[in-house]
C-alpha cells in the first residue's frame, strides 16, 4: 500500500475534530473474522499506521479455521480468480501455495447435450482453489495435508498487525447512547467507536441489525449446496484432471453446478432458486455426472456436507452512525466472487473510516459507490443469468453454445468469445457488465444467430447436429 497523498492527508486533518473520526485509543469491534472481517482488520489497521493514527481493533469469531468439517468452515467453492489473487498480492497479502492451490488451468462445461473443454483464455484468467477451513469432516491430519485454511492465513495477518482476535459469539448487538453495544456469548457487554458487520449471511445476528437503525435491512438470501467427496489422488487426476467442471443441466431448482478438484477431493457445489438434499442427490445421479464420475462410485456416498446460505445482494443501506456492514453482510456479487467482493467492501469500508469518519455521511460519500456499483453489476448478471436459463431448458440452444466453443477451442476460429463469455460467467473473473457487453457485438450475436438456426434446422431434418456432421 503506498503512502497517502497531500490531499488526502489535507482531509483527515479537516475532520479532526469531528466527534464522529478516529482518534488514538478508539476502539473497533468486528463481527465476523471471515475474509470480509479479517481483510477490513488489516486495512483498518495498515491505513492507520500510515497517519501515526493508534487503533484498536477486536475481531470477533467462534471458529476455528484449523478445525476439520463444517464446524472449522466458511462453507464456499473456495474458487478465486488469479486477479484477485494478484491484486491481493499487491495490496501485501500474499497468498502461500499451500493456502491457493493454481493447479486449475482449464474447466470442462457439461451440459444434457454433452461436453466441451475450455483453456484459460488468457494467463491471467487463470482461477486458484483454496480451502475456507480444516477441510472436510474425516480428511486427514492436517500435518500430512498440503493445504491451510485461506480464512485462517488471513485471521493471521490481521493479527499480526496488531487486530485483537476474540473466539466468541456476538450474540445481540443495540445502541447505548450513540454508540453500538455487544453482547457476548458470556454475556460481557462492549461498546464501540465503530461495529463493523462482517458476520456473513448465515448468522443469526442478522436479526437485530434493525436495533442499529430500522432502515437496515439484511440481504435476500437462498439456500446453497455443498458436498466434499472422497475420491484419492489418483482418480482426481484421472476424473477431473486440472479442470473445474461446471454444469447448464436441466435439474429443478438448481441455477449452475460445479465439481472441483481440491488435493483428494471433490468439492460438488450447487447453486440455485431452491436448493436441498434432493436437489444434490438428483444432480450426483443425473447421467451427465454418473458418466463422468468413476463407474464404481456411489453418488450417495460423500464425506461432508452443507447447506450454507448464499447472500444474492445488497442489505439495504448498510451502514449507519458508527457502524458498517461489509462482505455478505453489506454487498456481495451474484453467484460469483464473493471473495472479490468482501475484500472490496473491506477495503472501502476502512479507506472511508481512515480517512473520512465514522459518520454515516462518511459512509454515505466514500462507501455507499463501492456497494452501489455492485448492485448496478449484479442487475446485469440477473439478465446474464436469465438467458443462460433459456439456454439450459433449449436442448438445441445447449447444442449451438457446444459447438460454437468447440469450434473455437479447436482453433477453427482465431476469436474464443464463446469460450471468453463462459469462462467469465462461470469463474466471476469479470464484471458481468463486461460479460453482457461482449455478447452485444455484432459479430457474436451474428454468429450465435446462424449457428443457433443450423443447429434446429439440422436436427429437425436429420436428428444429427452441425457438429456432428462437421466430425
Ligand atoms: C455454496 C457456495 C459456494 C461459494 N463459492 C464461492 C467461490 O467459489 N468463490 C467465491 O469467491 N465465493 C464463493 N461463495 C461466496 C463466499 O463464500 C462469500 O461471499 C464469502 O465467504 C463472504 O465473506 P464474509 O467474510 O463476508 O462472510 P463469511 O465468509 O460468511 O464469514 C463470516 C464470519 O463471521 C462469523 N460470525 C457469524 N456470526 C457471528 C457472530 N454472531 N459472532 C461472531 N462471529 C460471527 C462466522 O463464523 C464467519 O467466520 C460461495 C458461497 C456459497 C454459499
Amino acid at each position: 500500500m503506498g503512502q497517502p497523498k497531500t490531499s488526502v492527508v489535507a482531509d483527515r486533518k479537516d475532520s479532526a475534530s469531528d466527534a464522529l473520526t478516529l482518534r488514538d485509543g478508539s476502539r473497533i469491534g468486528v463481527v465476523g473474522a471471515g475474509p470480509a472481517g479479517s481483510m477490513f482488520a488489516f486495512f483498518v489497521l495498515e491505513m492507520s499506521s500510515h497517519f501515526g493514527l493508534k487503533v484498536l481493533v477486536d475481531l470477533y469469531d467462534p471458529r476455528d479455521f484449523s478445525v476439520r468439517g463444517p464446524a472449522g468452515c466458511n462453507m464456499c467453492g473456495g474458487i478465486v480468480s488469479e486477479s484477485l489473487v494478484q491484486i491481493l498480492a499487491v495490496e501485501g497479502i500474499i497468498l502461500p501455495p499451500q493456502v491457493v492451490q493454481r493447479g486449475i488451468d482449464s474447466y470442462v462445461l457439461h451440459t444434457d447435450v454433452g461436453s466441451v473443454r475450455i483453456d484459460t483464455p488468457l494467463e491471467e484468467k487463470r482461477i486458484a482453489a483454496v480451502h475456507r477451513g480444516g477441510g472436510p469432516t474425516g480428511s486427514r491430519e492436517l500435518d500430512d495435508s498440503p493445504w491451510n485454511s485461506f480464512d485462517e492465513y488471513l485471521q493471521t495477518l490481521a493479527v499480526g498487525r496488531g487486530a485483537f482476535l476474540i473466539r466468541s459469539t456476538i450474540k445481540s448487538i443495540r445502541r447505548h447512547g450513540d454508540r453500538p453495544e455487544i453482547v457476548d456469548a458470556a454475556g460481557d457487554r462492549s461498546d464501540y467507536d465503530l461495529l463493523v458487520i462482517a458476520s456473513g449471511i448465515n448468522s443469526p445476528l442478522n436479526e437485530f441489525t434493525a436495533s442499529l437503525d430500522p432502515s437496515i435491512k439484511p440481504p435476500a438470501q437462498k439456500r446453497a449446496g455443498i458436498r466434499e467427496v472422497f475420491l484419492g489422488e489418483d482418480r482426481i487426476g484421472s476424473v477431473l484432471g486440472s479442470s473445474m467442471h461446471t454444469f447448464m443441466v436441466n435439474v429443478p431448482g438448481m441455477e449452475f453446478a460445479a465439481i472441483i478438484p481440491k488435493g483428494e477431493y471433490a468439492s460438488v457445489c450447487l447453486l440455485g432458486k431452491s436448493i436441498n438434499r434432493e436437489t444434490i442427490d438428483r444432480f450426483m445421479e443425473s447421467p451427465t455426472v454418473r458418466n463422468l464420475m468413476p463407474e464404481e462410485w456411489d453418488p450417495r456416498n460423500f464425506q461432508c456436507r452443507c447447506l450454507p446460505k448464499l447472500a444474492m445482494g445488497a442489505a439495504s443501506r448498510p451502514y449507519a452512525d458508527r457502524v458498517v456492514f461489509i462482505g455478505d453482510a453489506g454487498n456481495t456479487r451474484l453467484y460469483k466472487d464473493g471473495i472479490g467482493a468482501a475484500y472490496k467492501t473491506a477495503k472501502a469500508a476502512a479507506a472511508a473510516v481512515v480517512l473520512h469518519g465514522v459518520g454515516a455521511r462518511s459512509f454515505r460519500k466514500y462507501y455507499a459507490p463501492v456497494c452501489r456499483r455492485l448492485t448496478f453489476d449484479n442487475h446485469i448478471g440477473r439478465v446474464v443469468f436469465f438467458v443462460a436459463s433459456l439456454i439450459r431448458h433449449f436442448k438445441p440452444a445447449q447444442r449451438a453454445v457446444l459447438w460454437m466453443t468447440r469450434q473455437e477451442q479447436n482453433k477453427v476460429s482465431s476469436e474464443r468469445q464463446m469460450s471468453t463469455v463462459l469462462w467469465d460467467m462461470f469463474t466471476g473473473s469479470a464484471p458481468y457488465r463486461e460479460i453482457f457487453l461482449r455478447t452485444l457485438r455484432p459479430k457474436f450475436l451474428w454468429r450465435t444467430a446462424v449457428t443457433l438456426v443450423t443447429t434446429v434446422f439440422m436436427w429437425r431434418r436429420t436428428g444429427i447436429t452441425y457438429w456432428q456432421r462437421q466430425a
